[in-house]
């Protein structure tokens, strides 16, 4: 695709759109207005390789507050249309949930109660009798509870939110327009949203979502995770695209990380070719290697075992990361080891002699607070106490849980086939990782077989690695989401800073080369099981690093084998040494394409 010049010569173009037939850069608010029908080219982070076309469908977004002037109609009239408003809202969720199916249909069933609410019903028929109109009426009503919800504590935080939600559809029915949330289209489309809630995403619909572009959001946001477990392409962190109208014809290219407005039929066709050839290319199977032979395990990144059969389906050689914490998020008591036994034999049994399962001890902290594992309060949790420090910190008070874990795990490894691996995140220093060996050891684990070994996700333990393997530890996972948060100072949650946290910076690159080079010479495995590892051709720079293992999402795992099989290792060695000597993750990314 033609590169624009960007308005910092740095070759992005973050908040502007380009026009083709100017030439000059504008702001996206000239370039992509209402009634423009040229093209225009707008600059996110790529997640997956397709390149999809179709009309674009924007999220509905919230309505404005209602203005608090007298009411338009009669009170029994705007009682009725404010019930009514409820009334349809109720329905929708009722009938997203069914098409949901699941736990998704529980939810969105309580939320349906909500709007039906009998005590918020009377609020709004006092506001309507006192002259208010109904979308006001509903507006005050379902704030005044907010607030009273607000007031319980934390634990009412959620019910909160709902609230929110819920009369933020009301007054959107009231007032005659879209209800915010998932456009109602029955054709294919394009979501642009400024970002997704996780209830949104999972009501996703492959079969109509081609893809998905959102405002907000960076490449190891949870909308980019969950867009590459569901396999649909996805342009994260786009600034400007929430100017492009519905029904826009638009070109969302996830390998190149851009979205164009009206784009030409030669770029089209050009895109969507090389997408198909790629995805023909992915048709190879069997185990990963270089086209030369060098073995490079590909594994998939697991939340539990509903995520197995898909990791089976895609040919995968077990699993790099299950993320144990998923299964917890919500609980607010430990789970019990008999609990955690079956959980994880349900994935052990799963995987045959010798697939390796690689279970990552919970993750507590930051992004995904344990309710069970109490941390206290922090200015900075990205900084703070988590991962692996969770358990040690505060003299120990919550050791335990991590013992009863890995107790667990032993217990369900025993009768199993598959080859049970045991990791630490967020691990520094060497004396951590020895804390660490040394509680797995008295739970039973295989700590002098190999199989005990923690995750690479700050420098200081990338840039320490060989101090780290020279111990007992077994084996290393480089975690480079966090690995490139850190490096780059870049909060993995802020959707602002999504274009600085690109894996393929230099700055990372070259760490990954530093714990890489350890690995190689303790003579103990090193691999990467964060989002990196699901990029082809990074994952080719990965191997060239010395990398052995590539741990992803399932949907990934076809074309990173069909990358790695067409270069030799000497190849993507050449590939790291170009990528590394680069300024920034967008010429490092061009000169490993080279
Ligand atoms: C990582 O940080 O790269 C990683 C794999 O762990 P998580 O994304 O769960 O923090
Ligand atoms: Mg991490």
């Amino acid at each position: 695709m033609a590169e624009t010049p960007a308005a910092d010569g740095s070759g992005r173009s973050e908040g502007v759109g380009r026009t083709e037939s100017t030439g000059r850069v504008e702001s996206t608010e000239r370039t992509a207005s209402a009634e423009s029908t040229e093209r225009a080219e707008y600059e996110g982070v790529g997640v997956g390789t397709a390149a999809v076309a179709g009309p674009v469908a924007r999220m509905g977004q919230a309505p404005p507050e209602p203005p608090d002037t007298p009411a338009a109609g009669d009170a029994d009239d705007e009682r009725a249309k404010a019930f009514a408003a409820l009334a349809a809202v109720a329905a929708d969720l009722r009938a997203r949930g069914a098409a949901a199916g699941g736990d998704t249909a529980d939810v969105l069933e309580a939320q349906a109660m909500m709007a039906e609410d009998p005590s918020l019903a009377e609020g709004v028929a006092a506001r309507t009798a006192d002259g208010k109109g109904a979308a006001r009426a509903i507006h005050e009503t379902f704030a005044e509870y907010r607030e009273v919800l607000g007031g319980l504590g934390d634990y009412m935080a959620g019910r909160v939110a709902d609230l929110g939600d819920i009369a933020a559809r009301a007054v959107a029915v009231a007032t005659g327009v879209p209800m915010p949330g998932l456009p109602p289209n029955e054709d294919p489309y394009i979501l642009v949203a400024e970002d997704l809630a996780p209830a949104d995403t999972a009501l996703l619909d492959k079969n109509l979502v081609l893809a998905l572009v959102t405002a907000e959001g960076g490449p190891t946001s949870h909308t980019a995770i969950l867009a590459r477990a569901m396999g649909i392409p996805a342009v994260v962190g786009a600034a400007g695209v929430l100017a492009l109208t519905d029904g826009t014809p638009v070109l969302v290219d996830a390998a190149e990380g851009t979205v164009v407005a009206y784009p030409d039929d030669d770029e089209l066709g050009a895109a969507v070719a090389r997408s198909v050839a790629s995805a023909a290319a992915a048709t190879l199977s069997g185990p990963g290697r270089t086209g030369d032979g060098q073995a490079v395990k590909l594994l998939a990144n697991i939340g539990g075992a509903a995520d197995v059969p898909a990791a089976l389906a895609a040919g995968a050689e077990g699993v790099g990361l299950f993320r144990t914490e998923f299964l917890y998020l919500g609980a607010e008591e430990p789970p019990t080891f008999e609990a955690q036994v079956r959980a994880y034999r349900a994935v052990f049994e799963a995987f045959g002699e010798g697939a390796r399962v690689v279970v990552r001890t919970l993750d507590a902290g930051a992004d995904k607070p344990l309710p069970f594992v109490p941390l206290g309060e922090e200015p900075n949790p990205a900084l703070g106490v988590r991962g692996l420090r969770a358990f040690r910190a505060f003299d120990g008070r919550n050791e335990a849980v991590l013992r009863t874990q890995l107790l667990a795990i032993r217990e369900a490894a025993g009768t199993e086939a598959a080859e049970v691996w045991v990791m630490a995140p967020m691990v520094d220093e060497a004396p951590e990782a020895e804390w660490f060996c040394d509680l797995a050891a008295a739970c039973g684990l295989d700590v002098a077989g190999g199989r005990v070994g923690i995750m690479v996700e700050t420098p200081s333990a990338a840039l320490t690695a060989g101090a780290i393997l020279a111990g007992r530890t077994g084996f290393a996972s480089i975690g480079t989401n966090d690995l490139t948060q850190y490096t780059m100072a870049a909060d993995r949650m802020l959707g602002a800073l999504g274009t600085l946290q690109d894996p393929w910076h230099p700055a990372v690159l070259r760490l990954i080369g530093a714990a890489g080079s350890a690995g190689s010479a303790a003579g103990k495995p090193v691999g990467v099981c964060g989002e990196a590892a699901a990029d082809p051709l990074l994952a080719c720079v990965l191997v060239g690093l010395g990398v052995r293992s590539l741990s992803m999402a399932p949907s990934a795992i076809a074309e990173v084998r069909a990358a790695l099989a067409t270069r030799t290792l000497a190849e993507c060695v050449a590939m790291a040494e170009r990528a590394c000597g680069a300024a920034t993750a967008r010429e490092a990314r061009r000169a490993a394409a080279e």
